[in-house]
């Protein structure tokens, strides 16, 4: 993004003009953006066969699926739909995996016969897998280090009481089905949740996976799921991604030789890739003083943009409409009727009624997490890509709330 002050744009197109092309609220999102994340996470594992499934529940858009697809990405899935939109985007079932978590057998099932990778994260789905299919379909299983990254709570996955995957205490158990079954365990998975911060937990927990891929003998590739971490504020610790390509290059590498086989080394970043591509424009309808604060409202909330109330996600927002306004301190409210706060006590500048506000990072889980509540609408979508900018999305209609109730008649 050009940030020359009154003139706000990414790729030349004005962020003003596309609030006042498409109206607001809006999600905008950057192609180039993704792009350089995309080709920056390839060049840090340049040294091994690396893979990148976009986990798509980050920002589902088929149009930005067909981005990613068209950079050689493919695709992390956590249900059947999207599973299905994957495929209706045009990826091929091989390029997908599918990594669900308390979903019904049957579900699984319908993944299989669409023959993507399956993803199991259960002894008693693996035992049902192993009985029904055998050695005929591979699958990979998703094991838990209990590895604990320094993350915010809400969005780890690898402690002791996480539901997801299988621990790697029972390891043993494990293997006594895969033999049992004969079945043919062609990956592994490990997916700790968000926000790791350093390559010494990646290679912790690589360490523990490369102990329990010894016990396997068909592996084509370990998957090391996400958890890189993205600077939502100007001091927020990143990961450095070179430094981790180099060590999990080496360490992987290592493993590849004493296994005896070149294997394939997954990762499926979500916010990684998309979340600092996007800004998501809102409209400020009302200024309101109390006695203790001043308050911006604006033309969206907790429906539009959960991240600030679900998780005290930060994101920064700017006034696009006065950016060169003098900077007061305000609160940032939605119109919900819910204390939907996006951000307390913030110095931006000068906001007038009418004025739009853009919330930076807002690429990953922003429209994937919206709804309808209030019976308010979502939000439009554009991406610009090659200095265009391109609808992705209409905003929604009342039609579109009322098209899947059934009028009961009094
Ligand atoms: C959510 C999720 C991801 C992506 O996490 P990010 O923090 O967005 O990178 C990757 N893999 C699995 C299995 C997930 O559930």
């Amino acid at each position: 993004m050009n940030m020359t002050e009154s003139n706000i744009s990414i790729q030349g197109v004005n962020l003003l003009d596309i609030a006042h092309r498409y109206g607001a609220p809006v999600y905008v999102y950057d192609a180039d953006v993704i792009k350089r994340q995309y080709d920056t996470l390839l060049d840090a594992f340049s040294g091994v066969n690396v893979k990148i499934k976009f986990a798509c529940k980050a920002l589902s858009n088929i149009s930005v699926m067909r981005l990613l697809r068209s950079f050689g990405s493919g695709l992390d899935t956590v249900s059947i739909q999207e599973v299905e939109l994957g495929l209706y985007a045009g990826f091929e079932p091989h390029e997908i995996i599918y990594t669900p978590n308390c979903v019904s057998y049957e579900e699984i099932q319908s993944a299989i016969g669409k023959g993507v990778v399956v993803n199991i994260d259960n002894l008693s789905v693996l035992e049902r897998f192993g009985h029904d299919y055998g050695n005929s379909v591979p699958c990979c299983v998703r094991l838990n280090p209990h590895i604990l990254a320094g993350g915010n709570h809400h969005i780890q996955t690898g402690h002791i009481d996480s539901k997801f995957g299988i621990s790697i205490y029972q390891l043993r158990h494990l293997l006594r089905i895969v033999q049992t079954y004969n079945i043919r365990v062609n990956g592994l998975h490990v997916h700790s949740g968000s926000d790791i911060l350093d390559a010494g937990v990646f290679l912790q927990g690589a360490d523990i996976i490369f102990d329990a891929a010894r016990n396997f003998s068909d592996l084509e590739f370990i998957d090391f799921g996400s958890g890189f971490k993205v600077a939502y504020k100007d001091d927020d610790v990143t990961t450095d991604i070179q430094d981790m390509g180099k060590k999990i290059s080496k360490a992987f590498n290592e493993f590849c030789d004493e296994y005896g086989k070149k294997l394939e080394l997954w990762f499926e970043p979500g916010k990684y890739l998309v979340s600092e591509a996007g800004y998501f424009l809102v409209k400020t309808n009302v200024i309101k003083q109390t006695v203790s604060t001043v308050f911006a409202g604006v033309d969206s909330g907790q429906n539009h943009l959960i991240r600030p109330m679900f998780y005290d996600a930060y994101h920064r927002i700017i006034n696009i409409s006065n950016p060169e306004g003098t900077p007061r301190v305000y609160s940032v409210v939605g119109y919900i009727c819910e204390t939907d706060t996006f951000a307390w006590d913030r110095k931006i500048a000068e906001i007038r009624e009418g004025d739009i506000l853009c919330f930076l990072n807002a690429g990953a889980y922003g429209f994937t997490m919206s709804s309808n509540y209030n019976s308010r609408l979502r939000p439009a979508e554009v991406l610009v890509y090659q200095g265009k900018d391109i609808l992705i999305r209409r905003r929604e209609s009342l039609d579109d709330i009322l098209s899947t109730q059934i009028e009961a008649v009094f």
